[in-house]
């Protein structure tokens, strides 16, 4: 049985002060669970991130990266600029990110196959928005979305990858997938990764569904037969509700 993997995701929230704080609280509160446990939070907020969970069962990813080295590319964050800070995850092609800054399923894989060579673990995020799946297309969408996005990546490389289904109707709207929508489009985005890797590779990968996920829908969602996971954004900022997701599949 495979543990599962509970990310938060701050996004655009939180100054320092808050995140000692939120993190303080946090680490007593998470600190018995066998589930995997990280906080992907801003830029300016990492190196605070990572020296307070040192010790602690707490991994913590950045929001994205750059799949350049270095160089002339204002405003943007290097991989091995995050490994140097002590960074473990980073969350590439998030729907915010495809949806207000361009982000196409090719940036997605040029920036997840470099965090992969610097030794960093992504959190691709793939998903239908409402207009799509109401069309019929969901599949279509998700087929092209991890066709397109993983066609560079090895099979030994995917090992270090984590997928994360959020519809994008159901993220920061309060709306969540039901139970069985989000394990049927995980089971078909599973079956798209077989076709690509082969059964071993695509049953060993962990999948997470995001999407509106809290305290109160958590064990639902987690204990679906292919939902690995949870990738959280709202409820990832209050540690009380953050810390239940975490525990409400043990
Ligand atoms: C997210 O940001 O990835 C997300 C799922 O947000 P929320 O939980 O707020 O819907």
């Amino acid at each position: 049985m495979k543990n599962k993997i509970i990310a938060g995701n701050w996004k655009m929230n939180k100054t320092i002060a808050e995140t000692k704080q939120l993190i303080g609280q946090l680490i007593p509160l998470v600190a018995d669970t066998n589930n995997t446990v990280i906080i992907c939070v801003p830029y300016t907020n990492l190196a605070t991130a990572v020296e307070l969970t040192k010790g602690t069962n707490i991994h913590v990813g950045a929001q994205n990266c750059h799949w350049k080295e270095s160089g002339a590319y204002t405003g943007e964050i290097a991989p091995s600029m995050l490994v140097e800070l002590g960074v473990e995850y980073v969350v590439l092609g998030h729907s915010e990110r495809r949806t207000y800054f361009g982000e196409t399923d090719n940036t997605v894989l040029l920036r997840t196959k470099a965090a992969l060579s610097a030794g960093l673990k992504p959190i691709v995020c793939i998903g239908e928005t409402l207009e799509e799946r109401n069309n019929g297309q969901m599949e279509q969408v998700l087929s092209r979305q991890v066709k397109e996005g993983f066609k560079d990546v090895t099979v030994e490389e995917l090992a270090n990858v984590i997928v994360a289904y959020e519809p994008v109707w159901a993220i920061g709207t309060g709306v969540t997938a039901t139970d069985e929508q989000a394990n049927d489009a995980i089971a078909f985005v599973r079956s798209v990764f077989q076709e690509m890797y082969g059964k071993q590779a695509a049953d060993q990968l962990y999948i997470q569904y995001g999407g509106s996920m809290n305290d109160k829908n958590a064990q639902g969602l987690l204990s679906m037969s292919h939902i690995d996971g949870g990738l959280i954004g709202g409820a990832s900022l209050v540690a009380e509700k953050f810390a239940q997701v975490v525990k409400a599949h043990k």
